[in-house]
């Protein structure tokens, strides 16, 4: 412990590690600034190469606003021949990379001059991880890059017996979670993903702590059946430290074509932002149902277009995706549709935004949160049931139970514009999305709940320094 009473030497020096996919990246990054504007010093792993260009343009921009955080870059294996027919998503198997890659780290991790005070990585990247911090003697944290209701899930995983998983699960302390809710992959002992979530869950009892982008408001009886060790005894405590907020280097010059000059023309709260995220892709067929739904809502709309999980893959022209004739009925209602990455924080953030169509991304689910920006949730895959039954119990959206995972059904445009409808002409979820919005921010203001628990483990670093 340092006892001289210098500032610099009491600075806390934390390691991060992010794991692949924007979703996992952003919060990282935004946790990042945060720490550094709390004084800690930073140093950032980069896996090289990352699967995106959204990815690797984002650590850049991370990087030139951020001198002062030590960049260490992370060179990965090739990828293994056996794991390729594992899975065909190209971000799940970069998990596993970087994985497979994680003994290469302990010398990134080790630094004479400015030991470090904690190492937090990725849940996905957890049991990988634990392994090489615990030789090093560090400190461990894991970054819980979904909501607390998806926490409960993932502490209770490796108790629950395959043969449960034809019922309902229960999750002690806490309401049980429908078969339904629970991700796909997970009901598949051997997909790749229910092995990497069964691995990270049993060993995530070994780290010192669980942190988390989420806020009382938004998950309060959550965060306290987890902490109050009533969903599993043993579990680490769960900081939640939300919501973390969007910055200044996420920006990019949209040329002449931001969708601002846009949405400025628009008249308070009559637009529907509609976005599957950055790695989430429909089918033509439901793209086409989605264009009808939204032209039949009647509302104005800005859609993002995705048609590729990876965005270097996303070439087709939007007349191609969308058809013409759709394209020119969007276009003759004075829509904006759009195919590349927006600045989805400042489009929630402008005020002629009045609801949003997402697909239920923690991260999304957020932002949404902190601009108070009504929900309809229209979970594809992965967690996004579960992210959207606690959006659905916070008050700050809806979401249709019947419209099933994303490539189960196709549904039908008229059911997809009744439910914008209905999201948009919902006076209660109006209200309650402004009163989220107003605990969001007190919760990272002065004395919050977030900012305090944040300050406490930051306290925590320094007295071990
Ligand atoms: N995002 C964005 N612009 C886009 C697409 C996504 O800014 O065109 C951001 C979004 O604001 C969020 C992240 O990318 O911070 C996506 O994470 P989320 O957890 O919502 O969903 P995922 O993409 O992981 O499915
Ligand atoms: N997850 C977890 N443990 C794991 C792997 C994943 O808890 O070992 C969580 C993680 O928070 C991730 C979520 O499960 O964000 C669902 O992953 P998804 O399939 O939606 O992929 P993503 O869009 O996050 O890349």
């Amino acid at each position: 412990m340092s006892t001289s009473g210098n500032l610099d030497s009491q600075q806390p020096h934390v390691a991060l590690i992010p794991s692949a996919g924007m979703g996992h990246l952003t919060p990282f990054l935004r946790l990042a600034a945060s720490l550094v504007n709390h004084q800690c010093r930073v140093t950032l792993i980069t896996t090289h190469p990352t699967v995106s260009l959204s990815e690797s343009r984002f650590i850049s921009s991370f990087l030139s606003s951020f001198p002062q955080v030590t960049e260490k870059q992370f060179h990965l294996l090739p990828l293994d021949p056996t794991l390729s027919n594992k899975s065909d998503d190209p971000f799940f198997l970069q998990w596993q990379i970087i994985r497979h890659s994680a003994h290469l780290l302990s010398p990134l991790l080790v630094s004479p001059v400015s030991p470090l005070s904690a190492v937090i990585s990725d849940v996905t990247l957890s049991s990988a991880i634990t392994p090489i911090t615990t030789d090093l003697d560090l400190p461990n944290y894991i970054l819980f890059t979904s909501s607390a209701r998806m926490c409960s899930l993932f502490a209770c995983f490796p108790n629950i017996s395959v043969d449960q998983f034809s019922d309902d699960i229960e999750i002690p302390g806490l309401p049980t979670i429908p078969i339904s809710l629970i991700p796909p992959a997970l009901l598949n002992s051997k997909s790749l993903f229910a092995t990497i979530f069964l691995q990270n869950a049993q060993e995530v009892m070994k780290s010192n702590g669980v942190l988390i982008n989420t806020f009382e408001a938004l998950e309060g009886d959550i965060l306290h059946a987890i902490n109050d060790r009533e969903v599993l005894d043993g579990f680490p405590p769960l900081y939640a430290i939300g919501p973390f907020l969007p910055c200044e280097f996420e920006k990019r010059d949209h040329g002449g074509n931001s969708p601002l000059k846009w949405l400025d023309d628009q008249p308070d709260g009559s637009v529907v932002y509609v976005s599957f995220g950055s790695r989430t892709a429909l089918s033509r067929e439901q793209m086409k149902e989605l264009g009808n739904g939204l032209v039949s809502s009647g509302f104005k709309f800005l859609w993002v277009v995705k048609d590729k999980k990876v965005d270097k893959d996303d070439e087709e022209s939007l007349d191609n995706l969308i058809g013409n004739e759709l394209m020119e009925r969007i276009q003759d209602h004075g829509n904006l549709v759009i195919r590349n990455w927006v600045d989805q924080d400042e489009i929630l953030s402008h005020k002629a935004v009045g609801g949003f169509v997402g697909h239920g991304g923690w991260n999304s689910m957020v932002e949404a949160a902190w601009h108070g920006v009504r929900l309809l949730v229209w979970p594809q895959f992965g967690d996004q049931k579960m992210n959207a039954e606690t959006v659905e119990r916070s008050g700050l959206g809806m979401w249709v139970k019947s419209w099933g995972w994303g490539e189960q059904v196709v549904v039908k445009g008229d059911e997809i514009g009744e439910e914008i409808k209905e999201m948009m002409e919902n006076n209660l979820l109006k209200s309650q999305a402004t009163l989220i919005r107003e605990e969001a921010r007190k919760a990272v203001g002065d004395g919050g709940s977030s900012e305090r628990t944040l300050k406490g483990l930051i306290q925590k670093w320094k007295i071990n320094n």
